[in-house]
Parts: C-alpha cells; structure tokens; sequence
C-alpha cells in the first residue's frame, strides 16, 4: 500500500491513524456487530459518538456554555443562505470580499436582504486582506460577515474586523482547528469538514444562543432553521452519521497532539519550509501579501503558464497530487491542511528545487 502526499484543497488529507482507526471499526464498532454507517441514529452507541465529538471540540476551541455546536448538511455553501434565513432582521449585512467564498455569501445574502461590501481586496486579485481600520459598519446590518481563510486565494484574516457591536459571521471552512480562536469574538462559526475536519457531508456550526431563535425570515423551511437542529441537538432528521464519527475522531486525534497551540505550532513551522523556499527561489513565487500569507493554502506560480502546466504534471507523476491552482486563478497551489505531515511539504520542497534547478 502506497501513500502519497495529497495537496488537495478539500476533499483532503485526513490523519492516517484516524483511517487506521475506522478500518479497525470498520465491522464491528464497539461490540455492537455493526458499523457505525449501519447503526442507528438513535442508538446509544451514536449517541455516544455524536456526544463525544461535540465534547471533544468543545474542549479543543474552549467553546463557552453559551454557545450550540450543530453537526449539519448542505456544505458550507447552505449556511451562505441559513445565515441571513436565520440572523436578518433589517434585512441588512456588511460583508468584506476576500475571495471567491467570500463572494458566493455575498451573491447569497443578496437573495435575502441588502448586502453592504464594507471593505474588499478584488483590486488584486484577492491577493491581500483589506485594511480592517476605520470600516464603515452599517446601523441597521444584522451582522458583519468574513471569509477567515481564502481557500483559493490563500489569504487568511490575522486580525478581525472592529464591529462597533455587531455579530460577527465567520466562514472557517479552510482553517477551523488549524490555530486557537477566541470563540466569544463571533456569533457564528462555520465550517465545511472536508478538508480539516473529516469527510464531506458535514458541516459544524458553532452558534451563540441568543441567535437561535423563531424570528427567521418568511418561507424559512424547517431543516433550515438553527432553532431545529439546536432544539433536536443536530439530530431532528438522519444526520451524517459516518461523517461525525470520523469528525470525532479527528478531534481527538488535534486532542492527542496537544491541541490548537500545538497545531498552530506544527503548522508554523510547516508553513514555513514552503515560504522560506518561495522567497529564496528563483522560479517559484508565492501570490500573496506576506502578512497575510495562509497556513493552510498556499498558492504560487513560475510566471509562465506553460512551466506551472508541466510542474503539475512532473510533480504528479512524483507522487505529489492535486497541485494545480483552483480552475478560476490557475498556477499552483499546495493545501496543507493539519494532517500533512511536515514531511510531505519537504518532500514537495525537494522535488520543486529539483525542477526549479532542471528548469533554469
Ligand atoms: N467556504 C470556503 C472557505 C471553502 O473553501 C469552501 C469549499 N472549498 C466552501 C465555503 C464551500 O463548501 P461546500 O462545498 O462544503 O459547500
């Protein structure tokens, strides 16, 4: 059996002794005769599943009391629509557009309600966070949404827009559990858990109590209500069952290693071989501002479209997948999620000064 080193920017790399771990439970999870994709919902044996993932994230963010953890559906994309369905009472948001995810809330948010862009960074192709100082926050927006970490772009948020008293909205898709975040700055949390998480088909939502309410918008369907899933703790309908069980075990898997700062630790230092190498090459360059360089997506180019297309090929015949920047951006990208090995990327580091040194 052969491994390789997948850079894909989700579905991604998921930690090898999490997979090791559900192949052993594969048939028999916990001396019930049965895996967990066969088991029901309503078993004690979910119900433990279900209450140990919520446990263990909990304990990992330092998520307060005061605040619900739903395992949902729909993607990430869904909660672009649940969250003015959900939290617009005027009808009002600020949004800041950092990228393509940033863009699809706005188009999103703008079937709802009037969608105010306070700040943006399209000038440059996405290539920065804007300037966060003196924003124009609306009086009547019902809440200011960020894209945290620019899947596509590679930018990350390092600071957080000053809201003058209004909920912060944040899409953590590509950097939840990469580094510690003070729970009580936001609102709502969410995030897609394929690509630091677990597998496709849940998302987690981290909501704070005062926003899970009956006061949504008319013609809010039911599954798409927070007050539904909270009330039923995400368990209303057939959640993704085999999704949360491996989302638990990948909890405990950041657990074991000890944890957000130990994460952002690890990735630091991951991060690092890869941008140290970006600045000192002579082929290779990174496309985004320093200071707001991603942990956790990080694209570059040779500056000729022909060398990105045969680096991608060469690298894949290496053993190096799913390097090729997004379809809309082009040139490469490496996602680097929590469960790439340090060594995967100086691996990739090798194999790049070999073709920057072939390619001179
Ligand atoms: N937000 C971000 C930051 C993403 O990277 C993605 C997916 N790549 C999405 C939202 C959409 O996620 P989904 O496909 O789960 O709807």
């Amino acid at each position: 059996m052969a491994r390789i080193y997948n850079f894909s920017a989700g579905p991604a790399v998921l930690p090898e002794e999490v997979l090791k771990e559900a192949a052993e439970e594969m048939l028999d999870f916990r001396n019930t005769g049965m895996s967990v994709m066969e088991m029901s919902h309503r078993s004690k044996a979910f119900e433990e599943i279900i209450g140990e993932a919520e446990k263990t994230l909990r304990d990992l963010m330092h998520i307060p009391d005061n605040y619900k953890v739903l395992f949902l559906q729909g993607g990430a994309s869904q909660q672009f629509a649940m969250i003015p369905m959900n939290l617009m009472k005027n009808r009002a948001a600020d949004h800041i557009n950092t990228g393509q995810w940033a863009k699809k809330a706005i188009a999103e948010g703008k079937i709802y309600g009037r969608i105010n862009v306070i700040a943006s960074s399209e000038d440059k192709t996405f290539s920065y966070i804007p300037d966060l100082k003196n924003l124009k926050i609306s009086d009547d927006a019902d809440y200011v949404y960020i894209c945290h970490n620019n899947t596509i772009y590679g930018t990350k948020f390092n600071d957080l827009p000053e809201t003058c008293g209004k909920t912060l909205v944040a899409d953590m898709s590509s950097d939840i559990l990469s580094e510690p975040v003070d729970v009580t700055k936001y609102g709502i949390i969410f995030a897609g858990a394929q690509k630091n998480i677990g597998p496709a088909g849940v998302v987690v939502v981290i909501i704070r109590e005062d926003l899970i309410t009956d006061d949504v918008l008319p013609g809010t369907p039911t599954m798409l209500k927070y007050k539904t899933h909270a009330d039923n703790k995400s368990l209303y309908n057939t959640p993704p069952a085999y999704g949360i069980y491996i989302c638990g075990k990948v909890f405990q898997w950041v657990q074991r290693l000890g944890g957000l700062e130990a994460m952002k630790k690890r990735n630091e230092e991951k991060a690092a071989v890869l941008y140290d190498y970006l600045d000192s090459s002579k082929l290779f360059k990174g496309t985004v501002a320093k200071k707001d360089r991603s942990l956790m997506n990080v694209p570059f180019v040779t500056g000729s479209e022909e060398l990105d297309a045969k680096f991608v090929k060469e690298s894949k015949a290496a053993g190096f997948e799913n390097l090729k920047g997004h379809r809309t951006v082009g040139g490469m990208r490496a996602s680097i999620y929590n469960a790439m090995p340090i060594e995967g990327v100086q691996r990739l580091v090798d194999f790049m000064k070999k073709f920057e040194e072939e390619n001179q």
